[in-house]
């Protein structure tokens, strides 16, 4: 079977010819296939989206907000049918996925209040006589291009609020995992929301760059690889676009002398290794303060040893495969050239093989130790199970290395004091930071994103800023002059309050 893309509230082929593979990753093998969409099938769904967009901004705020309750009682009673989907073409486990599920939905609780958030701000008497009040309008059309490790959760992330905001939206999804996004359209479809609002047009870099200079298109979310995010905000600010560009990471945990070593070991396995370390908030460095090192390693190691893994749809399984098999290479190489460079394998999960899915994209978790920051073990997001150990001798020496790095996403200290709390989460240079938390991912009420090479643009992702994104203000200054007979002459010189 074949995914077509969605546009206009009905699945269309398209006019292009090529095909990409969707695999299964626990069975290496292709599952499906999807249509890799051409300009003009950008261009299609821009059209669409532009005429919706008219008749949708000037739908009621509060029928606005009813279709997104609507869609929001769709995705609790599909969250299943999503999380299979998602396990089954990313590879991550059913309640892995059935998580990513439930955070994206609440973005979706988040925009059923909109009427409470695009209300306005109004001042009285600002000059005698004079009013003034400002409020949002949207934008008209917004594009989302999203990667392949949340495939629901991420697209949740933009179009929720960019539709509620009155825009219509048109998501370019991972290729690698375009399933959930077909079944996201029809349930917008089912909730009442009008056709041509939410179009999805599959594709790769040509879809990509077709949606970032198609006129039609007014603002780009986006969320992917640094390098990927820098090209997409270069390209879509030259084309005079409004732009986010999200990319990526590599997460510190600072472990220090006084932190309780069992649960930081526990929570940094679970953080490192969940979702085979494909997240953008995965801890892939871990910073051992001081003395904690030996220890702190070695309760590492013994739970790491225990993890299962195996086809995220199974059972008990802990872990699942890497998305594609140049993924798994890759991550192997990086663990090889670590060794290389002189750190020790304390686990090493390159040779696991997993019974009856020899085929599957699988390798085991990875700790790493005596690393050291030059290394390309700890340069390069990794982007796979792979947790890597660094040693410092201070918190000054641990924020030191953390601000040297040039990503910003997330980071995290555990820790028993107050003090180094607060120290912390003052000096790092890191968008999103946990205490006692290593996945601190803000909820949708708030916003999210990183700093440095995390995060090209202005506005962080969903939350307030989001509305603010998907919108722009208006201040509009009045008066209501009582009619006379004898009329005041308006000065010439520039207005003053009186
Ligand atoms: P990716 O950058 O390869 O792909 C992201 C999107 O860009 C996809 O839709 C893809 O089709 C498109 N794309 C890929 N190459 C392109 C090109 N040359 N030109 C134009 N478009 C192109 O990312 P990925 O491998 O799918 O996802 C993993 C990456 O995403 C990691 O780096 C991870 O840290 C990052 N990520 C970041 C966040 C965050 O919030 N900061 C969240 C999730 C993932």
């Amino acid at each position: 079977m074949t995914y077509d893309h969605w546009i206009g509230g009905t699945s269309v082929p398209g006019s292009g010819t090529r095909l990409g593979d969707v695999f299964d990753p626990a069975l290496g093998a292709v599952r499906r296939l999807v249509r890799l969409g051409t300009a003009a099938d950008v261009d299609a769904a821009v059209r669409v989206a532009r005429a919706a967009a008219g008749s949708w901004a000037q739908t009621s705020v509060t029928a606005r907000s009813r279709i997104m309750f609507a869609f929001r009682e769709l995705l609790v009673r599909h969250e299943d049918e999503l999380a299979v989907v998602i396990s089954s073409e990313h590879g991550k486990t059913l309640d892995d996925a059935r998580g990513e599920v439930v955070r994206g939905r609440e973005v979706v609780e988040f925009a059923c209040g909109i009427p409470q958030l695009l209300k306005g701000a109004f001042s009285d008497q600002v000059s005698r006589g004079v009013d003034s009040h400002s409020f949002r309008q949207p934008l008209g059309v917004v594009a989302g291009i999203t990667p392949f490790n949340f495939p629901v959760m991420v697209p949740l992330w933009m179009h929720p609020l960019a539709i509620a905001c009155g825009n219509a939206f048109v998501l370019k999804p991972s290729e690698r995992v375009p399933g959930a996004s077909d079944l996201v359209a029809r349930l917008y479809q089912r909730a009442g929301l009008p056709d041509g609002v939410f179009n999805v047009v599959h594709g790769d870099k040509v879809a990509v760059d077709a949606l970032l200079s198609h006129p039609g298109v007014d603002a780009v979310s986006f969320v992917g690889s640094t390098p990927i995010a820098r090209y997409v905000h270069a390209a879509a600010s030259r084309a005079g676009k409004r732009v986010q560009a999200l990319g990526g990471a590599k997460n510190h945990a600072v472990v220090m002398p006084d932190a309780d070593l069992e649960f930081a070991a526990d929570h940094i396995v679970a953080a490192g290794y969940g979702s085979a370390g494909q997240r953008c908030m995965a801890i892939s460095a871990v910073v051992a303060v001081g003395s904690v090192a030996d220890d702190l390693v070695e309760r590492i190691r013994e739970r790491t040893l225990r993890i299962a893994v195996g086809p995220g749809g199974a059972d008990g399984v802990e872990m699942g495969p890497v998305v594609t098999a140049a993924a798994r290479d890759r991550i192997a190489g990086a663990v090889e050239r670590g060794a290389k460079d002189g750190a020790t394998v304390v686990v090493d999960g390159r040779d696991l093989v997993v019974a009856g899915h020899e085929d599957g994209f699988f390798i085991g978790p990875t700790l790493l130790d005596h690393v050291s920051p030059s290394m390309d073990a700890y340069r390069d997001e990794i982007f796979g199970p792979v947790l890597t150990v660094l040693r410092v001798p201070t918190l000054d020496a641990a924020i030191e290395l953390i601000n040297a790095n040039p990503y910003g996403n997330g980071t995290a200290v555990f820790t028993s004091s107050g003090h180094v709390a607060r120290e912390f989460e003052r000096r790092v240079e890191v968008g999103m930071i946990g205490v006692n938390v290593p996945v601190p991912v803000p909820m949708a009420f708030h916003s999210f994103g990183g700093w440095k090479q995390s995060l090209f643009g202005d506005h962080h992702i969903h939350g307030p800023e989001g509305v603010a994104f998907y919108t722009r203000a208006k201040v509009v200054t009045t008066r209501w002059p009582q009619v006379r007979r004898e009329v005041e002459r308006a000065p010439l010189a520039f207005p003053t309050v009186s």
